[in-house]
């Protein structure tokens, strides 16, 4: 993978003209590089954002450093890995300079490297805040994979960080960059079919692991974190509102010596939205559950399977939605859409607000299942 040379697009004398132009430029995210030989400003304006994983896991090896091979926007420049021999076989495989290349402790020296605009964070999820945070500081634009993190607070503190250093955050809802999705939103959005009348959604699969972090509380382990955000993506993508309530929920294992200490293989709720819409969820590691289904007055949608890397299936009164793409066309699109929106100066698609949302609702589900109470979340 070779890097991308930066456009120079000033190297002039300075001029009102050129001051205009520069401020213009600045606003729209673009890099002031002061001269050193000349002490005139120098304005370079990157074509393509310079990403660095942080993360050399299962998503990271086989679906986002592949996708950034494809994408016109962003392209792999560096990573952040505890395993030196995944150093030496990245550097190897994807051209990537020893200067770019960070372990977790010499992380945060990434400040000081102009070639990364943007970390990746793809760690298990109770990693996400440090890193974010981390990240954030280092004065970088953070993509973050989902959940966002544990709590409600940790993602509000990953939000502020990136606030305060004026750094965009996005979080890897890939589905919300996918075509077929986007489509069945614009029915909904719409009302192409009348209103929702009631939506059922259902995200998992079986997990035969049996020590990872997904089944390690510690770490953010549990169903409804991991595959549980999906189905809470779908009853709030099929609805298209928030849900006032968890009206009841429960959480539960067929195999205890795995999923011990309070940790679910199997989550069901039942989420309230305005109107007295009802939204079924089920998300689980111990079957395979994958489809969406919107009620409306005039017929029902029904996406199936409703999230995956490729495959989406779209079927409602009004026909048949069947893009069809190779992977890892998703998570190459997602990376596409972040970069150009942080170089346009553009508000990302999906911002760490989206993520946050969905973290209050899986606190207010474990909450509502402990209690046996309907909780609200307005
Ligand atoms: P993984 O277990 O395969 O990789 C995790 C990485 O974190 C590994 O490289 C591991 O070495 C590293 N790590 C650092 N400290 C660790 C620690 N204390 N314990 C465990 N691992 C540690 O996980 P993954 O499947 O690549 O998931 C990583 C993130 O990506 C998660 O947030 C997950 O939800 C997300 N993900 C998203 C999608 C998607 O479709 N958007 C798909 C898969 C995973």
């Amino acid at each position: 993978m070779k890097h991308t040379p930066s456009t120079t697009l000033f190297n002039g004398p300075y001029s009102e003209s050129r001051r205009d132009a520069l401020k213009t430029l600045l606003s729209a995210g673009a890099l002031l590089a002061l001269s050193p030989l000349s002490a005139i400003p120098v304005q370079r304006k990157k074509d393509r954002l310079g990403v660095a994983l942080v993360g050399l896991g299962y998503y990271s090896t086989d679906l986002l450093a592949p996708a950034l091979q494809q994408t016109k926007n962003c392209y792999l420049a560096g990573i952040v890995t505890g395993t030196p021999s995944k150093a030496e076989s990245w550097k190897k495989q994807y051209n990537i300079p020893d200067k770019n290349i960070y372990n977790y402790q010499n992380f945060d020296q990434v400040a000081n490297n102009p070639d990364i605009d943007v970390i990746y964070v793809v760690l298990p999820p109770s990693m996400h805040k440090e890193y974010v945070i981390r990240a954030a500081n280092a004065g970088k634009h953070v993509w973050c994979e989902k959940p966002m993190a544990i709590t409600a607070a940790e993602c509000q503190a990953m939000i502020d960080a990136c606030n305060k250093n004026k750094v965009k955050l996005a979080i890897g809802y890939r589905l919300q960059h996918e075509q077929n999705t986007q489509e069945y939103r614009a029915i909904i959005h719409q009302k192409l079919l009348g209103n929702v009348q009631k939506v059922s959604c259902g995200a998992g699969y079986y997990d035969s692991r049996t020590t990872h972090w997904k089944q390690n509380k510690a770490l953010g382990g549990g169903v409804l974190y991991d595959m549980g955000v999906y189905a809470i993506q779908g009853a709030r993508m099929g609805t298209g509102m928030e849900p006032i309530a968890v009206v009841s929920a429960r959480t539960s294992t067929t195999r205890p010596e795995v999923y011990k200490n309070g940790l679910d293989e199997t989550t069901t709720a039942t989420l309230e939205f305005a109107g007295g819409v009802m939204a079924d969820i089920k998300t689980s590691f111990g079957e395979n559950v994958n489809f969406l289904d919107v009620t409306c007055q005039k017929g029902v949608i029904k996406v199936a399977p409703y999230q995956a890397y490729s495959g989406l299936k779209v079927t409602s009164p009004l026909g048949e939605i069947y893009h069809r793409y190779q992977v890892p066309f998703q998570q190459a699109k997602q990376m596409d859409d972040d970069a150009l929106s942080i170089m346009q100066g553009k508000p990302m698609l999906v911002p760490g607000e989206e993520g946050l949302r969905d973290i209050r609702i899986v606190e207010a589900i474990y909450k509502s299942a402990q209690s046996g109470q309907r909780v609200k979340l307005a």
